[in-house]
């Protein structure tokens, strides 16, 4: 159910639905938009009687959402979703470029990436502390000591931190020391870490799991929203299929189908959507012709002797390279897509 206020809608009256909300049980999810606001629902396991709403003060529509999705629609906010932290935004006008090395090794290797990407004008920087990897023999990353670093790095480059968390408490950590919560591919769903990030004041990065329908994707992000925490980015960073030529298959095609659907932002990471360095800039400049917000790209300063993912990290020069052509792309086509999304919006 979706409540839709009327476009003058008094801050009491909305309030007063959220109470009634609140009160059997529900629920509420107010969404301040340009035009009006539209209150979601959650909490219901089946359908609510909508009529309750319908003659309380302020109330323009109520409307039951069909759909699997309540939270992340552009029913909810038909204006795209601008994720702010200081003076930088995803989803905003400027792409949004997030970059560094796969793990944080030493202190010389983050500081060296750190400075390059500080350079190019990005205002955020990734690393792993804590490591997904397949196999459990290789390195996991530095744990304790890849925070030290990464407080160094925030306080000396004044970059946004973006940092994975693969359990509950390292959300909790990353809110210490760091600005964005990565969560992985390979823990989309995992439901209890998606709840614990849905609890925190930070935004949310969540990563396109392997095998993950664009609908298992976009109902990942309802967990974390459910929670109350609406700053969620989406990352597509490519599916497994029968392809040997890349390590994953980089669906760009989930851009446009999910501006379809959502006001959440989308980043596309051509690292490891592709697995090899020489891919990353091509799929980089595609993945902002059609139409991303942001960009996640892994970079090294001696990419031969990484300890994780060097085959398809940039060295700091490739990685200039690529900042530079991205950026004159999207000066290209940023008016191309938003015609048309006017256009789909007329048709
Ligand atoms: C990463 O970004 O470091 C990472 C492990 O990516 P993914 O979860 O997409 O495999
Ligand atoms: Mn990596």
């Amino acid at each position: 159910m979706l409540i839709v206020m009327k476009s003058g809608a008094a801050a009491a009256e909305i309030d007063a639905v959220v109470n009634v909300i609140q009160k059997i049980g529900l629920r509420p999810h107010p969404m301040p938009g340009a035009t009006r606001t539209a209150i979601g629902i959650t909490g219901n396991h089946g359908p609510i009687d909508g009529r309750r709403f319908e003659n309380l003060a302020g109330v323009a529509e109520v409307i039951r959402v069909t759909k699997p999705y309540k939270l992340i629609t552009l029913d909810l906010r038909p204006e795209k979703t601008v994720v702010r932290l200081g003076n930088a935004t995803i989803g905003g006008s400027e792409l949004a470029i997030i970059a560094g090395p796969c793990a944080i090794e030493s202190r010389d290797q983050a500081f060296a990436v750190a400075e390059a990407v500080q350079k190019s004008g990005a205002r955020f920087f990734r690393g792993g502390v804590w490591k997904p990897r397949t196999s459990p023999y290789a390195f996991q990353g530095l744990g304790e000591t890849g925070w030290e670093i990464i407080t160094e790095i925030r306080q000396a480059f004044q970059l946004k931190i973006v940092t994975e968390a693969l359990e509950e408490p390292h959300v909790g950590l990353i809110e210490q020391y760091g600005d964005v919560i990565q969560i992985g591919a390979r823990n989309m769903q995992n439901f209890s870490l998606l709840r614990r990030a849905g609890r925190s004041q930070l935004p949310v990065l969540l990563k396109r799991g392997m095998a993950a329908t664009l609908e298992e994707w976009l109902l990942a992000a309802e967990y974390i929203m459910a929670e109350g925490n609406y700053n969620v980015i989406l990352c597509e960073r490519g599916v497994r299929t029968f392809t040997q030529h890349t390590r994953n298959t980089l669906d760009l095609a989930s851009v446009p189908a999910i501006r379809q659907i959502s006001h959440l932002p989308v980043i596309v990471d051509p690292s490891h959507g592709t697995g090899s360095a020489y891919m990353v800039t091509p799929l980089a400049r595609a993945s902002v012709a059609v139409g991303a917000d942001g960009l996640m790209v892994e970079v090294h300063n001696h990419p031969e002797l990484a300890l994780s993912d060097g085959v398809q990290a940039l060295t700091p020069s490739e990685y200039a390279r690529l900042v530079g052509e991205v950026r004159a792309i999207r000066e290209v086509t940023t008016p191309l897509v938003n015609q048309s999304r006017l256009e789909t919006k007329v048709a």
